[in-house]
């Protein structure tokens, strides 16, 4: 049916979905080929911040393209990368003085990854086994499927994954989460434990309260684990604050920032890390530096779009914004949860989520998830549900009105598409 070479992903092509051609963003808005006007409710996947073409950041970045395209960045270096990094060690927890680029959310949990193993490793004290919260999701490369939940979506790949030890979800009690979490770590073997604080995304935007985030960090710092915080999508304000750890007053060692760095305009993700990880790096010794990169390191246009999203954050009412945005998300899913089919309602910041009752249909292959989406996208909202959990995250620019029909739209779905 299709005539495109283009492979996308988490798409099944045998279906003969229709695929939208979009020619334009403007804020929370996307245009597409056939003149429709699209609501995006999911900030293109959670990473648009501040809105489509941002003026700011896509000023910024047309002025790079005018000096420096890209350079090598092993043992070479550049203004925009020096100044981001500088900006994002004065503007994230203290502590976490070192900045190491990447890509993808994926890479900098990879690099986390091998920071923390590294830093064993160099200390002459290996530990190598990783500790991860169920449900969790941190990227779709092998070692990131590998600290992830299993699923359908990586069940061919499973010969390939590594072993890692699972801590249960702090649900309704935190106890049984916070005994394992402590049982683990007194086997000596840990090397780090990495968590997506207070909000899981891909897991089904399950939240949990900061005093259990803060409770897990202290665990860990009592038997010396490192504490890696996956912020890769609730960095930059998405559960209400700059970073959702900021909620529990915890640094991590390494912290993974991705999505929003850029404004979600263009790719760059940065592992930060405390002294001592950069530390047990640092030598004169070469077999001791840090075994990481990839081509495109600290892109310099990428890095300009980045710096502009700080200047944006410290300029602009940006924290103003997400307070509004929250309060009028929060009175939306306050009127969903009335609905009988509607169960689980919860918000983290700027996300709202509730599980719609399909009579037993649920998970992500949950056929009521593709027959929302339809139901969505012929109201011009973009939302994609995770099985039969709805859920938004627009970008802070969104309109009032827009945030009406958003309702609305998930309103008329629970209606359309619920089981009875
Ligand atoms: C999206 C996501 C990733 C992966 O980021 P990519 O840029 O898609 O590779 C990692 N961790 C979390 C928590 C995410 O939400």
């Amino acid at each position: 049916m299709s005539t495109s070479p283009v492979w996308h992903p988490f798409h099944q092509h045998g279906l003969g979905e229709y695929i939208p051609l979009v020619t334009r963003g403007e804020g929370a808005i996307l245009h597409t080929a056939d003149g429709r006007r699209v609501i995006d409710a999911i900030s293109s996947w959670w990473v648009t911040t501040h809105g489509h073409n941002h003026p700011r950041i896509m000023a910024a970045m047309r002025e790079q393209t005018e000096k420096l395209d890209q350079v090598i960045f092993a043992g070479w270096t550049h203004e925009p990368a020096e100044t981001l990094a500088r900006g994002l060690v004065e503007m994230m927890p203290d502590r976490l003085d070192h900045v190491f680029y990447s890509d993808s959310g994926s890479t900098a949990v990879e690099v986390a990854l091998k920071m923390a193993l590294g830093y064993w490793h160099n200390r002459d004290e290996p530990r190598h086994r990783i500790l991860v919260l169920e449900h969790s999701y941190h990227g779709d490369t092998i070692g990131a499927m590998s600290i992830g939940e299993r699923g359908v979506f990586n069940r061919a790949y499973a010969p390939l994954l590594f072993d890692v030890g699972t801590i249960p979800f702090p649900a309704t009690d935190p106890q049984p989460t916070l005994d394992a979490l402590e049982a683990a770590c007194t086997a000596g073997d840990v090397a780090a434990f990495i968590v997506e604080p207070l909000l899981l995304g891909a897991g089904g935007m399950l939240t949990y309260p900061p005093e259990v985030l803060a409770e897990m960090r202290a665990i860990c710092a009592r038997h010396a684990v490192l504490f890696i915080a996956d912020e890769v999508m609730t960095g930059w304000g998405r559960t209400g604050t700059l970073l959702a750890c900021e909620q529990a007053g915890v640094t991590p060692d390494i912290l993974c920032l991705a999505k929003g760095l850029t404004g979600g305009c263009i790719p760059l993700a940065v592992t930060m890390a405390s002294a001592p990880i950069f530390d047990a790096h640092y030598s004169t010794d070469r077999a001791k530096l840090f075994f990481h990169s990839s081509s495109f390191t600290a892109n310099p246009v990428a890095c300009a779009a980045a710096v502009a999203n700080l200047q944006i954050w410290r300029e602009e009412p940006v924290r103003e914004r997400i307070a509004t945005l929250s309060r009028r998300l929060g009175e939306k899913l306050e009127a969903l949860a009335q609905h009988p089919q509607v169960s689980n309602p919860r918000q983290c910041g700027t996300m709202i989520a509730f599980d719609v009752d399909a009579g037993g249909d649920a998970g992500y292959l949950a056929e009521i998830g593709p027959r929302m989406r339809e139901h969505f996208f012929a109201r011009d909202v973009l939302i994609r549900p995770l099985g039969n959990t709805v859920y938004t995250m627009p970008p802070y620019c969104i309109s009032p009105d827009d945030i009406d029909r958003v309702a609305d739209a998930m309103a008329t779905a629970i209606e359309t598409c619920a089981g009875s």
